[in-house]
């Protein structure tokens, strides 16, 4: 994922690159993979030079929002991580509660809910994420 085409799709979406925004991203590009809101900071910091940790939370959200991001919680311990998006559609995440292998499912509930249950909301909003444990992880608790 190179910054460009994530500028490109800033502006589509009518937002602005502004520089917490670009160092977020970029530390992102650095280091690929899921990233909790704190090891990001420390990068950023590192690495671009000193931005409040508040800010780098309230960029992460905004850009999950945005849908450039995407956030789960992988230890289900309610700690985000984030990692650039890996698919245009909207979409939810397999997870591996050993080895925090994360796979995107192109699978949203919300989609299967009748438009009666969520009568008089707007703004929906889903989480939902499926934790088990991976091919490899079972193979490896086999022997
Ligand atoms: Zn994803
Ligand atoms: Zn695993
Ligand atoms: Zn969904």
């Amino acid at each position: 994922m190179d910054l460009s085409s994530l500028k490109q799709q800033l502006a589509a979406k009518g937002y602005k690159m502004t520089r917490p925004r670009r160092v977020i991203l970029e530390a992102l590009a650095r280091k690929p993979g899921w990233v909790t809101a704190k090891d990001l900071h420390k990068e950023v910091c590192n690495h671009s030079g000193h931005i409040d940790f508040s800010t780098v939370c309230r960029n992460l959200d905004t850009l999950t929002g945005m849908e450039i991001l995407c956030r789960v919680d992988r230890d289900n311990n309610g700690i985000f991580a984030y990692c650039l998006r890996e698919m245009e559609e909207h979409h939810h995440h397999l997870i591996c509660r050993c080895c925090g292998k994360t796979s995107p499912m192109d699978f949203c509930p919300l989609s299967q809910l009748s438009l009666v249950q969520t009568e008089g909301y707007s703004e929906l909003e889903c989480r939902f994420e499926v934790y088990g444990i991976c091919h490899d992880c079972q193979a490896k608790q086999g022997n």
